[in-house]
């Protein structure tokens, strides 16, 4: 079997992979990033909408941005609209190319030194001394151990590392969305603004989306919880009937399938010689099911401490806690309170969805956030929400 030694090696060349790998390069790191699939950013298993405030980690840039959404539309069962939008609001942002922008990515970890190579897929993890101390690999059908100081697991929502290494990261069906999304073209869209769509017969435990990809095309999918997915109910005949009823005239150009995990942030992000991060990590607001925007915060907060960890010589799982600290100081609140607010709203009946939806009725909802949001409900209809204000407040 070949041989190899690098300082840190990253399994899954995804966003938080490729942040990851970028930051560790930059301070000085030998990083080799690796990735099964032999394109990175194919196939796509994103929605790919993200919020205005992944300005603060990476610049806009043209060539992956397909539109700009300036606030959401959301239906209630029977059809009542609430409308968000607001500078400042969640809502308001991108919808990216993720073929192109994840390897704009990796093509950054590239250029600040990280080897990249596709193909290639982490089979297992060497270990000693309880210690990982790299992975074993299959590199375009030749099978390679690659030694390391530290492993990065960024392998996503199957992830497998945290497993090898004895991290508890199994999910139960009620803690994953299972997904399917196609991309519609030549229908009619309400340009500039995400839409949701809520209600047991659309998306139980979950929503369907129209996020729009550019004139008059459009990201269309959905996810019902994990515990109500049966071959009778499956996401697919949830979205084809829904597509169906909205857009009968529309095109697939595209279509795909994929799991979110909703579970919240697992209760250990690290180990001896290994870090998990992004999805692997359950790095997604269980609320809304998004995850790009943690991958990109948790992967720069992880190659800084995978840099400072190799160069004291210190690659123990204390030394590494320091990234479990700051990821958890940044942004584990909003994943927590994303869980609870998720148990209780997810299990509303469509009456309830209704009769929140009508107590917005006439109110302009600009400059909220979704916790603003949250407070405004829960003062409109205080015995309604009296369980969400308990675990919130
Ligand atoms: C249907 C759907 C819609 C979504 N919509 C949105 C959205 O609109 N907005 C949002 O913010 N988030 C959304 N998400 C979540 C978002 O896609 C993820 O949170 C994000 O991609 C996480 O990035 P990551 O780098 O952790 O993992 P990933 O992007 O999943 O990357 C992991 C990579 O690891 C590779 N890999 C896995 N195992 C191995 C192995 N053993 N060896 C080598 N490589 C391996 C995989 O091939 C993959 O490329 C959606 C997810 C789904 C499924």
């Amino acid at each position: 079997m070949k041989e190899e030694r690098r300082d840190v090696v990253v399994v899954g060349a995804g966003p938080a992979g490729s942040v990851t790998a970028k930051k560790a390069a930059e301070q000085g790191l030998d990083v080799l990033l690796i990735e099964r699939n032999q394109e990175i950013g194919v196939p796509v298993r994103c929605a790919e909408g993200v919020s205005k405030e992944i300005e603060r980690f990476v610049a806009p840039d043209k060539r992956w941005i397909c539109a700009e959404v300036n606030g959401a539309n959301i239906y209630a069962p029977d059809g009542t609209k609430v409308v968000l939008s607001g500078a400042k609001m969640e809502e308001v942002g991108y919808v990216l190319e993720r073929r192109i922008f994840d390897k704009f990515l990796a093509h950054e970890a590239a250029r600040a030194g990280a080897e990249i190579r596709v193909k290639t897929e982490a089979c297992g993890i060497i270990e000693d001394d309880g210690y990982t101390r790299g992975i074993y690999a299959r590199c375009m059908g030749e099978d390679r151990r690659i030694h390391a100081q530290v492993v990065v697991g960024a392998d996503g929502v199957e992830s497998r590392v945290g497993r090898w290494a004895g991290i508890k990261t199994r999910l139960r069906p009620s803690d994953i969305s299972v997904c399917a999304e196609f991309l519609m073209c030549d229908i009619e869209l309400n340009k500039g603004y995400s839409e949701f769509f809520l209600g047991s017969t659309i998306a139980p435990k979950g929503y369907a989306w129209v996020f729009p990809k550019g004139e008059d095309c459009a990201n269309v999918g959905l996810g019902i919880g994990g515990d109500v997915s049966e071959e009778s109910h499956r996401a697919i005949d949830y979205l084809k009937a829904f597509v169906h009823d909205r857009f009968p005239e529309g095109k697939t150009m595209a279509e795909m399938y994929g799991v979110v995990p909703l579970s919240g942030p697992i209760s250990e992000s690290v180990a001896d010689g290994l870090i998990l991060v992004g999805d692997a990590a359950r790095h997604v607001n269980p609320l809304t099911g998004g995850g790009i925007i943690y991958a990109l915060q948790a992967g720069a907060i992880a190659g800084d401490v995978v840099a400072k960890a190799v160069h004291e010589g210190d690659v123990s799982k204390k030394r590494l806690m320091e990234y479990e600290t700051r990821w958890r100081r940044e942004f584990g609140k909003r994943l927590e309170t994303g869980l609870k607010a998720k148990k209780f709203l997810f299990n509303l009946s469509d009456e309830d969805l209704n009769t929140l939806a009508h107590s917005l009725r006439g109110v302009e909802i600009k400059e909220l956030s979704t916790w603003a949001l949250l407070m405004e409900l829960i003062q409109r209809n205080p015995k309604l929400l009296l369980g969400l204000a308990k675990v919130l407040l």
